[in-house]
C-alpha cells in the first residue's frame, strides 16, 4: 500500500527505509542536504525503543539504543523488551561489552539484568561492562541471586561459563569521562529529571562520529555543553498538548501531568537545545506521549523545527541512523 510522508510524498510501505526517506525528505525540503545517516559511517546507532513511559504499548518499546563499533554492542537505557529488540534489529546478543544506564526509571532499567541474562543463554560468554546510577552494583548482585535458580541449573546441566563473573558493574557519580576503550571516549553530563538524582546524559565519541543520549531531561545546558557539535543527538520529547490525553484515564492525574512537564523536554525545546548545541541530527526519541495517533511525525517535527534547521528524525522503533 503507498504511504503519503506527511511533506505529501507518497512512498511506497512505510518501513524503517520508507521512514528514514520521508524523514530526511522533511529535513531536505528545510535545507540544502538531509540524510539521518552519515555516509560511510562504520558506528551503528539502532533506535531500540522511541516511546517513553514503562507501560507496555503495541506502538513503540520503552527506551533502549543501541551503538554497534566493529561488532560490539554498546546498549544504552534497557527499557522493557530490550533483549528482543536488539534481535529484531539482527544485533547478535553474544556481542552485547558494555550496559549505560542513565537513570534509575523503570522504563530505563525493566530488563538491565534480563538483558544480561537472556543474552548469557543466547552464546553471551565474555565480559560485560555495566555503567549507571546507584545502585547499579546492588541491582546487578541482587539480580543474578534472585535467578540463581536457573543461573546454577543451566551452568551445570548445559555447560555455560558461569554468568555473574562475567558482569562489572560500575557505578557513575559524576559527570565527566566514564571510560574509554580502543572504539570509543564515553562522556557523561548530569542532567535534570527531578526527583531522580543522578540522571546522566551520555555523549559516545567513536573514530567516525559522535552521538549524544539525553536520558530524561528538562532542558538542560549541561546536556548542551555536552552535546557540542555532535552529530547526532537523540533527545528526550514530549508534546504538551497530548499530555491531558495521557493523563486522562488515571487516578493520579494532576500529579503525573506535573511530573511529566517538570522533567522532561518539549519538541520545541528540544529544537532550542539542538540549535545551541550545533548538532547536525536531532532524533526525537522517548516519545511523551509515547502511542498518541492525534500527534503526527509532521507535528513533532513542525515543533522542533521551529528552532532547529538541521535533520530532524521522529524516533522509530528499530530505526538505524
Ligand atoms: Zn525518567
Amino acid at each position: 500500500m503507498p504511504s503519503r510522508c506527511d511533506d505529501g510524498a507518497v512512498r511506497v510501505g512505510l518501513d524503517r527505509r520508507a521512514f528514514l526517506a520521508c524523514a530526511g525528505g522533511l529535513a531536505t525540503a528545510a535545507l540544502t542536504s538531509g540524510s539521518a545517516q552519515t555516509p560511510g559511517a562504520k558506528t551503528r546507532l539502532i533506535l531500540l525503543g522511541t516511546g517513553g513511559g514503562p507501560r507496555p504499548r503495541k506502538a513503540n518499546a520503552a527506551s533502549a539504543q543501541v551503538i554497534v563499533i566493529d561488532g560490539a554492542a554498546y546498549v544504552i537505557d534497557c527499557g522493557d523488551g530490550v533483549a528482543r529488540q536488539l534481535v529484531s534489529a539482527g544485533v547478535p546478543l553474544a556481542t552485547l561489552r558494555h550496559v549505560f544506564i542513565t537513570h534509575q526509571h523503570s522504563d530505563h532499567t525493566a530488563d538491565y539484568g534480563n538483558l544480561i541474562w537472556l543474552g548469557w543463554t543466547a552464546g553471551l560468554r565474555t565480559r560485560v561492562d555495566t555503567w549507571g546510577p546507584p545502585p547499579l552494583e546492588r541491582m546487578t548482585r541482587l539480580f543474578f541471586e534472585m535467578n540463581a535458580a536457573d543461573i546454577e541449573t543451566r551452568i551445570a546441566d548445559e555447560g555455560r561459563v558461569p554468568l555473574a563473573p562475567l558482569v562489572h558493574a560500575h557505578e557513575v557519580t559524576a559527570a565527566g569521562l566514564v571510560f574509554q576503550d580502543e572504539h570509543v571516549k564515553v562522556t557523561a553530563a548530569l542532567v535534570r529529571h527531578p526527583p531522580v538524582v543522578p540522571s546522566f546524559g551520555y555523549r559516545f565519541d567513536a573514530a567516525d562520529r559522535s552521538i549524544v543520549i539525553s536520558g530524561d531531561t528538562a532542558p538542560s545546558d549541561a546536556l548542551i555543553a555536552l552535546a557540542r557539535g555532535a552529530d547526532v543527538l537523540v533527545h528526550d520529547t514530549l508534546y504538551p498538548a497530548g499530555v491531558d490525553r495521557l493523563v486522562a484515564s488515571v487516578a493520579n492525574a494532576a500529579t503525573l501531568k506535573q511530573s511529566i512537564l517538570s522533567h522532561h523536554t518539549t519538541a520545541e525545546d528540544a529544537g532550542r537545545v539542538a540549535k545551541a548545541a550545533g548538532v547536525k541530527t536531532l532524533v526525537l526519541s522517548h516519545l511523551v506521549p509515547p502511542d498518541d495517533p492525534a500527534i503526527t511525525d509532521q507535528m513533532w517535527i513542525d515543533a522542533a523545527r521551529i528552532h532547529f534547521r538541521g535533520t530532524i528524525v521522529v524516533g522509530k522503533d528499530l530505526l538505524e541512523l
